[in-house]
């Protein structure tokens, strides 16, 4: 793999906005992960778009994340090019009933700015760690919200280079799935169609969402938020707690004490911790329940 040109690129174009070498570790909101080849926070489509297409060129892998509050980073890390887009891009602009929001504007903000609008429908979304286009790929959602409720349409970077205009429909949204997650693009931009709404009971709305979950999710340690998915009929949180697995630990990785849903990283948890401790939560959530649980938290990278 020749990463040469995607370092003379980063050198060149991204002045103090790359690493070599990087631990993902310090890229996740779990503090996990081993070494990214090379890591670049881009600042404009153009330089997106240059780095898809010279990834694609000399072959070498490209992969994207957000916030990195949904990963588990394996740890062998990740080879090629990783395309960090939180933190950048972050413009927003509200017309009418609607904002726009580039990929890497943060959840918090993008609810906080729909409240000063006065619009209503992204409350759901202002405890979420994540950026908009983790949160639109992940269809992300909590309190009866969810991003297909309020996703009109996107930009996405194809990777032939072209952009398409992706309408709600296409997006195929269903829980914590979008189509972007079969069909790989780079999300870029998303149109959000709201309704107007009484700004003291929007942030009494945000307020109580965030209350809640000081209350009942173990905020104070580093996690990627709900380890497995809603089995139907079920919530994973209970399976786990019913299966006596509360407080359960490999190494440093421990299913939370405060909420069973939520796997903690207690000081130097390893990507293998967590890994191991998924198996062993599934296979003793199976055998007591017949209930196979799925992780929601997407896991990348190498051994
Ligand atoms: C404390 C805590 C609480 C959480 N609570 C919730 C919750 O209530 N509901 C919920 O749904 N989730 C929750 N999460 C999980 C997480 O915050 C969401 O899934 C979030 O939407 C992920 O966004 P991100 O930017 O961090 O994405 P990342 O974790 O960086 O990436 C997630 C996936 O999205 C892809 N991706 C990221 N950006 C783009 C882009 N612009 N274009 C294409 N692909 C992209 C990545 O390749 C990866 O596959 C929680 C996490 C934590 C740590």
């Amino acid at each position: 793999m020749n990463l040469a040109p995607l370092l003379t690129y980063a050198y060149v174009h991204c002045d103090g906005r790359y690493e070599e070498h990087t631990p993902m570790a310090n890229y996740t909101s779990f503090h996990i992960g081993g070494p990214a080849d090379l890591l670049v926070m881009p600042e404009s489509l153009k330089e997106i778009r240059d780095l898809m297409t010279l990834g694609r060129e000399m072959k070498v892998p490209v992969t994207i994340i957000g916030n990195g509050s949904n990963l588990l980073v394996r740890d062998g890390g990740i080879r090629g090019v990783v395309i960090k887009l939180g933190n950048a891009l972050t413009q927003m602009q509200a017309d009418g009933e609607h904002i726009t929001a580039d990929c890497g504007v943060s959840l918090a903000a993008l609810s906080n700015f729909a409240a000063r609008e006065g619009l209503t429908g992204l409350e759901f979304a202002v405890g979420i760690p994540g950026s908009v286009g983790g949160a639109v790929l992940m269809n992300a959602g909590a309190y009866d919200g969810d991003m297909s409720k309020v996703v009109e349409s996107a930009s996405v970077l194809l990777p032939d280079g072209s952009i398409a205009e992706v309408k709600k429909d296409e997006f195929d949204f269903s829980y914590r799935h979008s189509s972007i997650q079969d069909h790989p693009g780079v999300i870029l931009r998303v149109v959000f169609c709201l309704k107007q709404g009484d700004k003291a009971a929007i942030q009494a709305k945000m307020d109580d969402f965030m209350n809640r979950r000081r209350t009942k999710q173990p905020l104070e340690l580093p996690s990627a938020g709900s380890m497995f998915k809603r089995p139907p009929g079920y919530f994973a949180a209970a399976l786990i707690d019913e299966a006596g697995l509360r407080g359960y630990r490999v190494g440093d990785a421990q299913v939370s004490e405060k909420h069973t849903g939520f796997v903690v990283n207690r000081g130097h948890a390893t990507a293998k911790d967590v890994l191991q401790l998924i198996k062993d939560v599934q296979d003793k959530v199976y055998a007591f329940k017949g209930v196979r649980l799925e992780p929601e938290v997407r896991i990348i990278g190498e051994a």
